[in-house]
């Protein structure tokens, strides 16, 4: 498998390139451009937090930690209607991914079992469309793609790797083939990601109004998403 070095720099350099030309073709601001920069760069580690130890899990969940209550900071403070409250569960939150993420992942999880896998990549797809607060679909789009990108780097990369460089004889290891995949060899695992991924895109699709639109496919907000970009800047 590629390590924890190569998929940095491989979805960092994705991200820059992806920032930049959403900022400079397509109409977001370069602050926008920047943040999807950093959502594809991050997106490009969240496979292995399968991985059962090692310096780099805990480097993921630290940097998961201090990204994701900073990401709902101002959605809290708007349920908690106190910045004193706020600040509090942002630290729980903190706690609980920083030292209770790496336990529950690693008894949940087996290395390359369905966190690598295309639906898992889905799935934080549409948690980033989701959780990233804004008014415009097509920044919420932005950012959900470039974690899709950034997911599916990783797996690209991990492909590669599994037959290895060394050439004639294209030496298959156990994990090779496995990065790419619709489904696992778990089938509690595939019941499990599959239901979250129909769960969270009824979740998705209802609080786009999609539902109440299949009638009026011209009204669909993704189209208007869609629609919106070049009008932009
Ligand atoms: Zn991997």
């Amino acid at each position: 498998m590629a390590a924890y070095r190569e998929h940095i720099t491989f979805s960092g350099f994705l991200g820059v390139g992806y920032g930049a030309a959403a900022a400079l073709s397509m109409g977001f601001s370069p602050v926008q451009g920047a943040l999807a920069a950093c959502a594809t760069w991050v997106a490009g580690m969240l496979p292995d937090l399968d991985a059962n130890n090692g310096r780099p899990i805990r480097e993921i969940f630290a940097l998961l930690a201090a990204v994701v209550p900073l990401a709902l900071e101002h959605r809290i403070a708007t349920w908690t209607g106190s910045f004193e409250q706020a600040l509090f569960f942002g630290l729980l939150i903190y706690l609980a991914i920083r030292y209770g993420g790496a336990a529950v992942f690693s008894r949940l999880t087996v290395h390359r079992g369905m966190m690598h896998s295309i639906p898992v990549g889905l799935l934080f797809a549409q948690l980033a469309y989701l959780g990233y607060e804004s008014d415009s679909r097509a920044v919420k789009l932005l950012m959900a793609g470039g974690v899709l990108l950034g997911f599916l780097s990783h797996l690209v990369l991990d492909e590669f790797y599994s037959v290895g460089w060394s050439g004639v004889r294209l030496k298959l290891n156990k994990a090779a083939g496995s990065a790419l995949k619709l489904f696992g060899k778990n089938a509690a695992a595939n019941v499990l990601t599959y239901s979250l991924l129909a769960g969270l895109t009824y979740i998705l699709l209802h609080q786009e109004g999609l539902l109440d639109d299949l009638q009026n496919p011209a009204r669909s907000p993704f189209r208007q998403a869609v629609e919106e970009i070049p009008a932009r800047g």
